[in-house]
């Protein structure tokens, strides 16, 4: 007999009965700083999740009531919310900065939720201590590009912080241009980061890194809490999440930009979505963020990213164990990370197991694909309906390539490898359809709603895309055209930290 787990229903509750019960605000008080959000005028609702709704308890239709916008961007306080900034510091392009921390996002606090409790937390809710020369807000650009990236990866199968919301307001924020403010609000079982345990390192402070080494373990990572050797399974556990995660998403094609420690979460989470990218034309060095002119944060260095800023987390857990220990635990992440790279890239080609010479296939594969700079999406989607029998099909994946001869040399070795598993298309298709995705967020497309946002104060976009991307894998016809390569004018679009 099979049993099925459900989690046990919870009720769901109105937006003023929210299950508040504090959790990171329960550590001493120099961990965060306490402070409402600044009100912003005349807010509206921009976006609403509802697949993120029951994480937070909330109720069908709450999202209708006039006050929600208000809630919802820090104007109206919720009873038994106790909202906070809280302080880290981070590597930023490799240099140590030792003062940030929450600098327009402002923590609500926790409230019990379908998947146990949840971060409810304002992006773009005003100043803070820690905003330095920032005017604590997010604009509506980029809140929309947050908003829908959470999501698709969330539907990608990659773990994520979640969104909830954009509210807007017509406030006027200044960027390279003037744009209008507006607010994520963002959903985590816990937002502390690689760069909050810097912070105290850096300061000297060993008992705070105990502090905050012993919070994450006892809520998120209760299996190690007793232990005697806690805090090196606490590190293999990141090691393994972190490098799982870099993992999908070279395997997705997904680039974050902003690779700093104060951007890795510690529970291995996709976090504070900025000039990120899909790869499209496919590029291993490709970099996304325009800001970054060296390069750090490229596409093919991001696994090797992964590890630096683990060594900077493993520096700030040296209070906590023997310098050897830690090293130890470092070196599992090359492991760690192969193995799950090469078991997605034997999905993304339908192989069922193993062989020698896969690495020689796939590197043939990206050296073709380089070549060609095609479409990495669509090549990979197109290569799902590969015949393995005969290349006769093969025009719709030739087609994607410049190079043709290097192509079907290609395919030759590819059958073969086939044939030496006796692969069925029709069963090959369905492993690579789950694996590679139809559908990713391509900057064009997010640029589309947000200038019919912006321009129109039409949202609708930005719901067709949230609906979609929720289900990259699937075949969706009837929206096939968001599948298709960027228009021309999309290649004039960058980019960068500006947000
Ligand atoms: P990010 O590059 O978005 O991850 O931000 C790096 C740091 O700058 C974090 O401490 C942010 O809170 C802070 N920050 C970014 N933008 C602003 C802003 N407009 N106002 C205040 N702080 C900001
Ligand atoms: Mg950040």
């Amino acid at each position: 007999m099979t049993v099925s787990f459900k989690p046990p229903a919870i009720p769901l509750r109105a937006l003023d009965a929210l299950d508040w019960a504090p959790r990171f605000g329960k550590l001493p008080e120099k961990f965060y700083t306490r402070l409402a959000p600044t009100p912003l005028p005349e807010p509206y609702l921009v976006a609403f999740n509802p697949d993120a709704a029951p994480l937070i308890g909330l109720a069908p239709g709450e999202e209708s009531r006039a006050d929600f916008a208000s809630f919802f961007t820090g104007n109206q306080a919720f009873a038994g919310s106790s909202p906070l900034a809280a302080v880290y510091s981070g590597h930023q392009f490799g240099v140590y900065v030792p003062q940030l921390g929450d600098g327009r996002a402002i923590s609500l606090g926790e409230v019990v939720g379908s998947a146990g409790a949840c971060e409810i937390q304002l992006k773009g809710a005003g100043r803070t201590p820690y905003s330095r020369s920032g005017d604590g807000r997010a604009v509506l650009r980029s809140s929309i590009r947050e908003y829908l990236c959470s999501e698709a990866m969330h539907g990608l199968g990659i773990a994520t912080t979640r969104a909830l919301a954009i509210t807007g307001s017509d406030q006027p924020v200044i960027r390279e241009t003037v744009e209008t403010a507006a607010v994520v609000t963002r959903l985590a079982p816990s937002l502390v980061r690689f760069g909050s345990f810097e912070f105290w390192y850096h300061r000297r402070d060993a008992e705070a890194v105990r502090q905050l080494a012993d919070y994450v373990i006892r809520e998120f990572y209760p299996e190690f809490e007793g232990a005697e050797d806690r805090y090196p399974l606490f590190l293999r556990e990141v090691v393994r999440r972190t490098a799982r995660m870099i993992a999908q998403w070279q395997a997705v094609g997904f680039m974050h930009g902003v690779m700093n420690t104060d951007n890795m979460s510690i529970l291995g989470l996709t976090l504070d979505y900025g000039p990120f990218g899909f790869m499209e034309a496919f590029e291993p060095g490709h970099i996304c963020n325009h800001t970054d002119e060296g390069g750090r944060y490229a596409y093919n260095m991001q696994p090797q990213v992964g590890l630096w800023n683990l060594y900077a987390l493993g520096q700030a857990l040296v209070p906590l164990m023997e310098p050897e220990i830690i090293e130890a635990e470092l070196k599992t992440y090359d492991a760690q990370f192969d193995e799950v790279m090469n078991g997605m890239l034997r999905a993304k080609l339908g192989l069922a197991s193993p062989h020698d010479d896969d690495h020689l296939l796939v590197n043939e594969l990206f050296g073709l694909m380089a070549e060609s700079h095609a479409d990495y999406t669509l090549f990979f989607r197109t290569l799902s309906g590969l015949h393995a029998a005969d290349a006769a099909g093969d025009a719709p994946l030739r087609d994607l390539v410049i190079n043709r001869e290097r192509f079907d040399a290609w395919a030759v070795s590819y059958r073969r490898r086939l044939t030496l598993e006796n692969s069925v298309d029709a069963q090959r298709s369905v492993l690579m359809n789950a694996n590679n995705p139809k559908y990713v967020l391509r900057n064009y497309l997010a640029e589309v709603a947000i200038r019919k946002a912006r321009d129109e104060r039409d949202y609708s976009e930005i719901e067709n895309l949230r609906k979609l991307l929720s289900r990259p894998y699937d075949e969706q016809p009837e929206n096939a055209h968001y599948a298709a390569l960027p228009p021309d004018w999309a290649s004039g679009l960058e980019v960068s930290c500006s947000s």
